[in-house]
This record gives C-alpha cells, structure tokens and sequence, in this order.
C-alpha cells in the first residue's frame, strides 16, 4: 500500500523560489498566483529562516542559532522581518527596473546604498586558513539581521560582476531568473511549472478552435 499516495506533496521553498541567485531568490518569494493574486512565502521572521534553510542561504546549525535567537528576541525578529521586508521591495524595484532597461529611481539607489553600509559594518578582511585574506562576516553568527546581509551580499556580487545583464523575468508568474543557457533563449522560470502550464494552455486553445 503506497502511504503517501493521498498526502499533498509540499514544495520546499528552493523549488519554489529559486533564480540561480539568492537576491533574486528572495525577491521571487513574493510572486503572482494563477488567479492574478499573490503568494508572500514570507510572512513572518520564522518563515524567512525556514526559506533561508530550505534555499541554502543559511545552514542547519546557522538554522538552529537563529530559531533561538527568535525564541529569546521575539520583538526585535519582529523588527529584522519588517526590516527584510523593505529591503525585498527595494531589491525588487531595483533588478525590475534593470530588466527592463529602465531607469532605477533616486529614491531605490539611495535605500540600497543604506542597506548596503549596513551589511558593511559587519565585514571584516582576515587570513582565512590557506593564509589567504579575504573579506569575512565578523561576529554575525546569532545576528537576526544575518539572512539579509547574506541576501544583500549577493545582490552586490549580481552588481559588480555584470551578470545582472543575464536576469530574466518569467512572462507567467513575475519571477526572475538568470539566463544561463548556451543560447540565452531561457523564456520560463521552470519549464515544469510555468513553462508546462502555458504549453497546455495553447494547446487547451487549438483544441478548443478545432
Ligand atoms: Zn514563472
């Protein structure tokens, strides 16, 4: 007897929310529904964690610190989650407009830069242990505020390195995406969800004309 044949298959935030880049990762867990809506996987600190773990960002035992960290420090998670919350939306005017060639406004540079000077304070440059030195979070490991600094971190690497120019936005549900196709002809955020849904809906269409 097959037991899970009835239970509902849920789909871990990875699959859900995934762009190839954990900035845009973040900015697609907010998107359109089917019914022209939209789904916020984030709605409170707790969900941003679980999100943050079930898309690599953070691992088990960054998990685990920050879960106690919110269990002690519940008002000021409270504050971190409206604080990641704002950010999603700069973050989200800033590639949008990107993507689409147009102008980022005054306003949604200035709000970068700010949360940008923030993750700054906490970087630090030492020897690692092949000698090398290079740029580290320092003294972050219990900071709420981690999981942003990580998302803002790799926004700047989408700013710096050029491959915003890759990002592209899923005609169906909003997402963005990095192009990393040999053609560059990627149109689907997934060719099994967003991609197979308009398939059968063209193909629903010619039935229907037939
Ligand atoms: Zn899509």
């Amino acid at each position: 007897m097959n037991r899970t044949a009835n239970r509902p298959r849920r789909k871990p935030a990875a699959r859900l929310t995934d762009g190839g880049n954990h900035a845009l990762n973040f900015i697609n867990s907010c998107k359109k529904d089917r019914k022209g809506g939209f789904i916020d996987l984030l709605t409170n600190y707790e969900s941003l964690v679980n999100w943050a773990h079930q898309s690599n960002l953070v691992d088990w035992d960054t998990y685990l610190r920050l879960q106690h960290e919110l269990y002690c420090n519940p008002a000021e998670a409270a504050l971190c989650y409206a604080v990641a919350r704002g950010a999603r939306n700069t973050l989200d005017e800033l590639f949008n407009d990107l993507v689409a060639g147009r102008e980022v406004h005054p306003l949604i540079i200035t709000r970068f830069n700010d949360q940008y000077a923030d993750m700054c304070q906490h970087l630090r440059y030492q020897p690692g242990n092949d000698g090398i030195i290079r740029q580290y979070f320092f003294d972050i490991e219990e900071n709420l505020n981690l999981p942003l600094y990580l998302i803002i971190a790799q926004a700047t690497r989408l700013l710096d390195t050029g491959l915003w120019r890759q990002i592209k936005k899923c005609p169906a549900c909003g997402s963005l995406f990095i192009d990393t196709s040999r053609a560059h002809n990627r149109t689907w955020c997934s060719p099994k969800t967003c991609g197979s849904i308009k398939k059968s809906q063209r193909y629903y269409k010619l039935r229907k004309v037939a």
